[in-house]
């Protein structure tokens, strides 16, 4: 068993610790200034230009995109040691390509598609979005009650999507509704490529959420799509959808990670120079625990997710894994900022200091693509087969 990266994935996780300290931490104290007074957390447009212009000049931009369409192919272990870098900042910043949307178009596209949406998204000249949830399905989008019909060579689409991440802005949402009500998940739900401007389309609200993210409320009213924007097989959206939630699960793990090492490294700064009742905090025994067992946890979790990675770059089957490193990694990562942030004391309440943001990003992390509860239902049932 060799637990060595690659020595071009290992300077690649590097290139891009270099990217995350020399241009996104300083960027941090505008960022924490800017949601303090209210803001939504966010780059303005000339600091996301220029974020841009550098992450391209340093080829970071589609790592793990197809060569075909300008991507550099890199494996999801790859991917790990950019993520955990750039999990470091609270600085809201994606190279692009996002990846679970397109690990999702790669597996579906015609060649129509991919010209005309893979390809720009790639040279990072589109946004997207994916619409899973509703109202009456999140956890479990088996439920979905968004339909669509065929009409002629057009599919018409009527339903409503909530907590939609970038709805407004996408240039296109990944649209997921039911084709055949009596298949559900098992052959009856469908991927569709819908257009910000397509007609019957409307972004009806924005919900500010926890830590400064905002998510959209989506009206599909008779939402004509032409044919062509089926994405996949009809009836067979379930699979490459779970391909990109498990892309995003994977990456989730990391950024986990890159936070509690964060937050770990700040209280290893911090608990030496702090004297309380004439002794330093790192002399306490409560703060001393909490180091080892987050140093210990993130070795943990760091382990978990590049053995996840790696087996699903040799194709094998990783659920479960997905599963596991998503709720512990999360989990954990909460745990880790939590200590950090009763370790600093009131400091560690304020908004000067990243810790509260990343605690709200966490905190909402254990809920989507899937709460904690749902993926240790998947570890046990997985275990437990028919006696659950
Ligand atoms: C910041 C943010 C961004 C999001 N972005 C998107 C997006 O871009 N696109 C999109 O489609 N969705 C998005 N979502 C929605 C997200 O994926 C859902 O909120 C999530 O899947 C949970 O669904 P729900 O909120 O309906 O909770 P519910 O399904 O109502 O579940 C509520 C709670 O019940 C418990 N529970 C549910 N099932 C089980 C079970 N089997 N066993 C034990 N406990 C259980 C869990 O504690 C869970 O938290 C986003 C959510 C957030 C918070």
């Amino acid at each position: 068993m060799d637990f060595e990266l690659a020595e071009e994935h290992r300077m690649l996780g590097d290139l891009v610790t270099r990217f995350v300290d020399d241009e996104l931490m300083p960027l941090e104290s505008a960022v924490l200034q800017r949601e303090a007074r209210g803001g939504a957390l966010g780059l303005a447009r000339p600091e996301h230009e220029r974020l841009d212009e550098v992450s391209k000049s340093l080829g970071l931009w589609g790592l793990d995109a197809p060569e075909d369409v300008g991507g550099a192919n890199l494996p999801n272990v790859a991917m790990v040691g950019v993520n955990e870098a750039l999990g470091r900042t609270i600085t809201p910043y994606t190279l692009p390509p996002d990846s679970p949307n397109l690990r999702m178009l790669q597996a579906t596209v015609t060649d129509r598609q991919r010209e005309a949406y893979l390809a720009p998204y790639v040279r990072g000249e589109t946004i997207s979005a994916i619409g899973i949830s509703e109202p009456g399905a999140g956890a479990d989008p088996s439920g979905m009650t968004t339909w669509a019909m065929r009409d002629g060579d057009d599919w018409v689409i009527n339903g409503r999507k909530i907590w939609i991440s970038r709805a407004a802005e996408a240039d296109f949402t990944i649209l997921m509704a039911v084709t055949d009500k009596d298949k559900g998940a098992h052959g009856g739900i469908s991927a569709f490529l819908v257009d910000k401007d397509a007609p019957g389309f409307h972004v009806v609200r924005p919900i500010p959420m926890v830590g400064g993210a905002v998510t959209y409320e989506v009206l599909l009213e008779d939402c004509r799509v032409p044919g062509w924007k089926l994405l996949g097989t009809e009836g067979q959206g379930f699979a490459p959808m779970q391909l990109r939630l498990g892309t995003r699960r994977l990456e989730m793990a990391a950024w986990s990670v890159g936070m509690a090492q964060r937050a770990l490294d700040m209280i290893c700064d911090y608990a030496p120079q702090r004297v309380t009742f004439g002794h330093p905090l790192s002399e306490r025994q409560t703060i001393q625990g909490w180091v080892a067992d987050a140093a210990t946890e993130i070795h943990a979790a760091r382990l978990m997710t590049y053995d996840c990675a790696w087996k699903l770059d040799q194709g094998r089957e990783a659920r479960v894994e997905i599963s596991m490193i998503k709720a512990f990694a999360t989990e954990m990562a909460w745990r880790v900022v939590d200590h950090a942030m009763q370790a600093f004391g009131a400091m560690g309440m304020t908004k000067e200091l990243p810790l509260q943001l990343m605690a709200a990003k966490l905190r909402a992390m254990r809920i989507y693509d899937g709460p904690t509860e749902v993926h240790r239902w998947v570890v046990a049932r997985n275990l437990l087969g028919s006696k659950r």
